[in-house]
């Protein structure tokens, strides 16, 4: 084996095809490719609104304005997390207040978001972590509770189930990515899922410089040469040759979904009973599916070697690895911005994790290969 990289994207002739069609149509921006797939991604996720936007991070611009966040409002987030999802906080004047992680799964624990919350918390941000839903039940008793707003991260977690449903089918407003590392890809891209139908409009509009309806196809042969700016919006639209790249890949997402499943199971049939190693388990919640978009193991403190000479061992056996993620309140900005933000569970994961190679396409013979190494290592 010479080198496994840490991602190697899946592209079926079928996207070839698709793409290839919309490139001979005439019409390569926002159109009937987006409809097309707003339509099915939503469908299939059992929500009634999708919005697609050109990335996840102008999704969730999109959420937090739509969701009234403005100047002041204390949002509660987690640190461990992209940038891009306490960066857009910043962009709508809210105030990130940073909360702590549940050590099972990675992602905001229940009571320490309770602890945060004060008369001028407005929302809780929720980040399903590498693909396993965070523990949605009591969050959103919390945010009842308090009267908050909660806007769900889905990156990572395209075809997640929670308690029998996808995420994306619930009364919150749920941000996906479709980066090019995403389970789903468009390239670049986003969507914006909710039931709500007012607000799905606002942000279509939003999305397009808050030009009124449909002048979207103001060149086409049908279209109106007159538009009107109901109010200063973004360009944020998806065009239909990245659209089309989405509706090949749902083509077969379930396929996807299902390696994917496969490819963790095989990892843990291997890395098992390793003493310095938490591997990550499936969810906790019944009825529930893990998207296994990272496959993320962690070291013990007891392990001899460091998460660093772990990283580079692997990388001079030529496998690539990456770490989800740098936790945000270590930042520059962030650390001068808001000093002395101690988040110990937080702090110790980002210490330990490492993501492996995870994607449809790794063979088992990556995957003995990848398990052999750490193993080696771990000796
Ligand atoms: C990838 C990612 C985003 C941003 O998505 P882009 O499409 O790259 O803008 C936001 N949040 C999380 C957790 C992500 O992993």
């Amino acid at each position: 084996m010479k080198s496994v990289p840490f991602y190697r994207p899946n592209i079926s002739e079928d996207v070839f095809r698709q793409v290839n069609d919309v490139l001979h149509s005439g019409w390569i921006t926002t159109g009937t490719k987006v409809k097309e797939f707003e339509y099915k991604f939503s469908a299939m996720l059992g929500s009634t609104n999708g919005i697609a936007v050109s990335s996840g991070t102008a999704a969730l611009h999109l959420a937090y304005i739509v969701s009234g966040l403005k100047k002041g409002d204390e949002v509660i987030v987690p640190s461990f997390t992209f940038c891009s999802t306490i960066n857009m906080l910043i962009h709508v004047g809210a105030i990130p207040v940073f909360c702590d992680i549940d050590e099972q799964t990675l992602c905001l624990d229940p009571l320490d978001i309770e602890h945060r919350i004060t008369p001028k918390t407005k929302a809780i941000v929720v980040v399903h972590y590498a693909g396993i839903s965070a523990d949605m039940d009591k969050i959103n008793e919390l945010a009842k509770k308090y009267h908050l707003k909660v806007i769900e991260d889905a990156a990572h977690a395209f075809m997640t189930k929670y308690k029998g449903h996808y995420i994306g089918n619930t009364n919150n407003i749920v941000c996906f990515s479709f980066y090019a590392t995403k389970n789903l890809t468009t390239a670049e891209g986003g969507m914006v899922l909710t039931k709500n139908k007012k607000q799905a409009e606002r942000i279509r509009l939003l999305s397009m410089h808050g030009m009124s309806k449909n002048s979207w196809n103001r060149y086409t042969k049908d279209g109106q040469w007159k538009y009107d700016v109901l109010f200063p919006g973004f360009k944020y639209n998806l065009t239909d040759i990245h659209a089309s790249i989405g509706l090949g890949q749902l083509n077969y997402a379930q396929n996807s979904h299902t390696k994917r499943l496969t490819i963790a199971a095989e990892y843990k049939k291997r890395l098992v009973n390793l003493p310095d190693l938490f591997l990550p388990e499936d969810p906790p919640y019944k009825d529930s599916e893990h998207a296994w978009h990272l496959f993320t193991i962690r070291l013990k403190d007891t392990a001899r070697v460091t998460r660093e000479e772990m990283i580079n061992k692997l990388k001079s056996a030529g496998i690539g690895t990456s770490v989800h993620f740098i936790p945000n309140h270590m930042q520059s900005y962030y650390r001068k911005r808001f000093k002395k933000i101690k988040l110990p569970i937080t702090e110790k994961v980002y210490g330990s994790i490492l993501s492996l190679p995870m994607f449809d396409t790794i063979t088992i013979n990556e995957i003995d290969y990848i398990s052999k190494e750490i193993r080696k290592i771990l000796k």
